[in-house]
């Protein structure tokens, strides 16, 4: 058996129809597959590899820690230095109430995280969240996700958990003073990039102030620069209680992390003491890989440049089967007349060299996503070539 044949066979299958390209190589904005063709990787290993794949500055850090030490400990015992210095450098990039970070392994352990402090730090048990929401695949997480057909057949979930819809007045209505939180995505991804109205978000901040409920914003995907802004927040000055990170913070490598202010973090220490165990939650060389690969996003100005390649993207995609675009920054959903259509597209992308993906709620759009990192020549090319097989 081949090595596709070996992953059908023995890699646990959860999509009926996997991509099943064998990736030999992933450098900056390419993967190169086995028989040696390059794709444009317009999806970023979805919101990942915000920096390209490979930066030499992570894959350094990644040997240098490797020299030094992996696991030593269950987390949270022992000073590791790259969970402290990845810790002050998160933080000195956040406001003062942002000061305390758990890291753990993944995105969907972050919200497990942050549902367990959010209840444990108001006494209260009810959540709001969001239709067409997505959070994680674990059970506490999937309470939340946004859609029943995925919800239903691993029932019964865990009670508490209210739906309602973004940016509507009703979910505002709905938070009162049993409410522990309202967990949202501070721009919702699978549901093909819905953006907050400011005023919704402003009236949302104020009705948690007024009832004491927690905010949370899930900054899993829409972080780390993808959205023109080093988190999505900062489009609508509105601070969260609690943070959810993951993707991108690892640079390429599993690593996830919920963000608090340290009294409301200390409430896991007490009452029961150990209030939140991992054993490879902030591991050494996915902090180690995460911290220089935030530091090469600053340094390498990735931001900037996010806004004016949006818009390249924005004005190159016109075409009659372009229903519409929605887009913050480089997180972009590309909506054409049905998920048929866009799955033929996909595959046509394939063969043309360029690697793509759909959305969980919205299988009509095309997702582009690609590592900041990507060129103005690149843009022209992924644009000319989508466009030409519609
Ligand atoms: N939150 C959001 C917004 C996500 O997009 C994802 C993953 O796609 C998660 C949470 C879960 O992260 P993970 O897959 O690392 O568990």
């Amino acid at each position: 058996m081949n090595n596709r044949q070996l992953f059908l066979q023995h890699v646990a299958q959860t999509s009926p129809a996997p991509v099943g390209i064998e990736i030999v190589r992933a450098e900056g904005n390419y993967l190169y597959d086995a028989e040696g063709k390059q794709y444009i990787d317009l999806i970023g290993g979805i919101s990942v590899c915000n920096i390209g794949h490979r930066h030499p500055a992570v894959v350094e850090a990644i040997k240098k820690q490797a020299d030094s030490y992996l696991h030593v400990m269950v987390y949270g015992e022992l000073v590791q230095s790259p969970q402290v210095l990845y810790a002050k450098l998160l933080t000195e990039h956040l406001p003062e109430t942002l000061n305390c970070v758990y890291f753990t392994n993944s995105g969907a352990e972050a919200t497990e995280g942050a549902i367990k402090l959010a209840r444990r730090a108001t006494g209260r048990t009810d959540i709001i969240c969001c239709h067409k929401s997505y959070h994680g695949s674990t059970t506490g997480a999937l309470a939340l996700i946004g859609d029943e057909y995925w919800r239903n057949a691993f029932r019964p979930l865990m009670p508490g958990i209210w739906h309602h819809t973004y940016n509507s007045r009703e979910l505002i209505d709905a938070i009162n003073e049993q409410t522990a939180c309202v967990l949202i995505e501070t721009i919702q991804a699978e549901a093909g990039i819905v953006a907050p109205d400011q005023v919704w978000l402003s009236a949302l901040r104020k009705k948690c102030n007024d009832t004491g409920t927690l905010l949370v914003f899930d900054e899993i995907q829409c972080g780390f620069g993808r959205t023109g802004k080093l988190w999505g927040y900062e489009h609508f000055g509105i601070v969260p209680d609690i943070m959810l990170l993951g993707k991108a913070l690892g640079a390429g490598m599993p690593l996830g992390a919920f963000v608090s202010s340290r009294e409301m973090m200390m409430k896991l220490t007490d009452a029961p003491v150990l209030g939140h165990i991992t054993t490879f939650g902030g591991h050494p060389v996915s902090c180690a890989a995460g911290m220089a690969g935030m530091k090469a996003l600053l340094t390498d100005n990735l931001i900037e440049g996010v806004a004016a390649k949006e818009e390249l993207f924005r004005d190159l995609l016109a075409h009659p089967e372009i229903l519409e675009v929605r887009s913050k920054g480089l997180l972009m959903a590309v909506r054409l007349s049905s998920p048929e259509k866009v799955m033929e597209v996909l595959q046509k992308c394939l063969s043309k060299g360029l690697f793509s993906d759909w959305f969980l709620f919205a299988a009509d759009c095309i997702r582009i996503a690609p590592p900041l990192t990507i060129t103005e020549q690149e843009i022209r090319l992924a644009c000319e070539t989508i466009m030409s097989l519609l």
